[in-house]
């Protein structure tokens, strides 16, 4: 008789491997099986090949999940400072960048290999370029049907992400399993991704390609401060990434460029100081150049300085401070980073991820309706979310 393992993973992503070294260290006979031929490839790929594997203010006001609470039990339970342990452990050098962001200072694969080692120690079977054709409940708990035979297991965790990136092997597989066993699936779409403009907007905006701008941009009550760049297809940069994921067809988004810098205030002294500048010049003093051009042209500001009236500088201020846009779309799974929505919180158990209504399945990382924003929240959840599970099986 085939071997009946007490878990089986399938997806052997950030997630996944959590789940497994941890269930796999607690005594559990692990199998971790993926499609792809290498583990962790979005570990590879992610924070430009240095991983920002977690952030050391993650909390649950970081996420976006039907259920604001959900997340809390799991993030409380494996923090950024337990992750950040386990990688001082394995004495991997890191680095914070900006706004508690941990990147490693030399590759994401020392991640993906710390990650192995621990799996390791765990005795965890990985069984990689496997299809799953098929999953069923059995005597014993699960049988898998895969391009290799059949895997039995009591539990069975489900760690294949979300539908971003294709071409990096993402599949819907979590929402059909979810499906299959009667748990909802809340609306999934793109998230942390650009956001594009109709054509009449891209061509008037094409002398901006390439211009980066400190930016505030809000949508509703939601509002990010980081940077904005202007692109051959519309606004991206991590300001236009992160309010992505509360953006909505339809929607305008407000702009607001050097916050900082109040521009009715520079502009009127400028013009006490020497009327004879054109407005195009003071703004450049605190803009991209192209910026403050493109500025001046479409509010059609011609006259120097002097020859304008303080009601004229307040237009230019209010306009660089709540620039309305509305983008046409965004680019899509193609270039998101996350996938919003997924298997509904509902139907699981906070602590442990464990479906309500079939004992023994599990739900973890990115297929589960909790996105976080940009800046190593979402490797956090995955981590954490791992955890709970892997404690748990
Ligand atoms: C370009 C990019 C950069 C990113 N950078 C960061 C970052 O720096 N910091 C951060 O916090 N987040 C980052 N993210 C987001 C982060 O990568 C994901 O949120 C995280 O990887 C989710 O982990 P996961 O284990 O749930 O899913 P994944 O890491 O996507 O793993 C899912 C695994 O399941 C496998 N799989 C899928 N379908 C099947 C199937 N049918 N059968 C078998 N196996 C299957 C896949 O091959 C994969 O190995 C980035 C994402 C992208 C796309």
């Amino acid at each position: 008789m085939a071997r009946i393992f007490d878990v089986a993973i399938v997806g052997a992503g950030a997630a996944g491997m959590m789940c497994a070294l941890t269930a796999g260290q607690r005594g559990s006979s692990v199998v971790l099986i993926d499609h792809a031929k290498a583990p962790g490839e979005k570990i590879r790929i992610s924070g430009g090949g240095r991983c920002n594997f977690t952030n050391i203010h993650a909390g649950p006001k970081n996420y976006l999940s039907a259920n604001p609470h959900f997340m809390k039990s799991a993030l409380a339970r494996f923090t950024a400072a337990d992750f950040l342990a386990m990688v001082d452990r394995h004495r991997i050098a890191w680095h914070e960048k900006t706004l508690g962001q941990l990147f490693c200072d030399d590759s994401a694969k020392d991640i993906i290999r710390m990650l192995l080692d621990e799996m390791r120690t765990g005795g965890v079977e990985l069984r990689l370029g496997i299809d799953v054709a098929a999953i069923e409940k059995a005597e014993a708990g699960f049988r898998i049907e895969t391009s290799e035979g059949q895997i039995e297991a009591r539990a069975l965790v489900i760690a294949t992400g979300g539908k971003s990136i294709p071409k990096m092997g993402a599949t819907g597989f979590a929402y059909k399993v979810a499906e299959q066993f009667g748990l909802a699936v809340t609306e999934t779409r793109p998230g942390l991704v650009p956001l594009t403009l109709e054509p009449g907007q891209l061509t008037e905006l094409t002398p901006l390609a390439g211009v980066a701008v400190d930016a505030e941009v809000r949508h509703g009550k939601t509002a990010f401060r980081e940077a904005l760049l202007f692109t051959h297809r519309g606004l991206s940069g991590p300001a236009i990434l992160q309010i992505s994921s509360y953006w909505r067809e339809g929607d305008a988004i407000t702009l607001s460029l050097e916050p900082d810098v109040d521009f009715s205030a520079v502009l009127k002294a400028a013009r006490r100081e020497n009327g004879r500048q054109a407005v195009q010049t003071v703004l450049a003093q605190h803009l991209p150049k192209r910026l403050a051009q493109y500025v001046t042209e479409r509010l059609r500001i011609e006259k120097p300085l002097a020859d304008l009236s303080d009601k004229v500088l307040d237009t230019v201020a209010s306009f660089l401070h709540g620039w309305v846009v509305k983008p046409a779309g965004s680019e899509g799974y193609r270039t998101a980073e996350v996938t919003l929505g997924g298997i509904d919180v509902a139907g699981l158990d906070s602590k442990t991820m464990q479906a309500k209504t079939v004992p023994g399945l599990y739900f973890i990382g990115e297929c589960v309706d909790v996105t976080g924003w940009l800046g190593g929240y979402n490797f956090q959840w995955a981590w954490a979310s791992g955890r709970a599970a892997g404690e748990s099986v």
